[in-house]
């Protein structure tokens, strides 16, 4: 493949989202329609977290449950994409070794929004962990290592949420969005359009930053997504909206 493709942030919530049908599922269905067909897809997860950072290398991948208490119907999906131990070396390579090849399957960061844009599982998927001891600005370093694997064929999405925080979510579907979330997943989307990458990497020096992330595992792929953005590229907004009055569920299209 020639063209360049973007690079995605998307916003993952709730678990439900695998079998909801909400504006969320919908703009995710129609962005998979839009997009030129990708060899692979790396996705960066919030829900692989480990000391140093680490690469699925998976022939086949594996479901992976990484949820409690939801309905059955969740747990009887499978997500049976086939990985690419070819685009891990690539990765081990173009991040200068550092990240370490390691067979894991996917967790719902990964197969949650995928089983709504690639329902099929035919395209090729792996991971990418969060070095959990690395600050922000590694994180940025170590993703615009990835950048060349967009003329590559290879879909790089990032996968967690703006605003996450689990302790004050209201589980009601149709809760009101809280205001200082909406605040701060909108302080979000004005340094993305003014490319202020500098002020998303010191997040926690915002007021509301340590309330939008009490971890960094949700907030950290947004910075993937970023530092592989070109000179030229826009970011498109692909998705916004607060769903459990806490959890921004703000989805990006970096360039293409
Ligand atoms: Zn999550």
């Amino acid at each position: 493949m020639d063209a360049r493709l973007p690079a995605l942030f998307i916003g993952h919530g709730s678990p439900m989202n695998i079998v909801a049908d909400n504006g969320y599922t919908r703009d995710l269905e129609a962005l998979a329609g839009r997009l030129p067909r990708p060899t692979a897809i790396l996705v960066v997860s919030a829900h692989w977290l480990t000391r140093g950072w680490a690469v699925g290398a998976d022939e086949r991948n594996l479901t992976i449950y990484d949820f409690f208490g939801f309905p059955d119907e969740l747990y009887d999906k499978r997500y049976p994409a086939p990985g690419s131990p070819a685009v891990a070396a690539r990765v081990r390579a173009l991040t200068g070794g550092r990240a370490a090849p390691m067979e894991r399957g996917l967790d719902h960061a990964a197969w949650a929004p995928l089983i709504r844009m690639y329902p099929e599982a035919d395209v090729p998927v792996l991971e990418l962990s969060l070095d959990v001891s690395a600050p922000a600005a590694e994180h940025y370093a170590l993703g615009r290592r990835l950048a060349p694997l967009r003329d590559e064929g290879v879909l790089i999405v990032g996968s967690g949420n703006v605003v996450h925080n689990l302790g004050i979510i209201d589980w009601d579907d149709d809760a009101p969005a809280a205001a200082w979330a909406a605040e701060f997943d909108e302080w979000v989307a004005e340094c993305v359009t003014g490319r202020r990458h500098d002020d998303l990497i010191g997040y926690l020096g915002h007021p509301l930053g340590r309330m939008a992330a009490p971890t960094p595992d949700h907030y950290l792929p947004l910075l993937y997504a970023l530092a592989v953005q070109a000179e030229g590229d826009d970011v498109l907004t692909v998705h916004e909206g607060i769903q459990n009055g806490t959890v921004s569920m703000r989805c990006l299209q970096v360039g293409g």
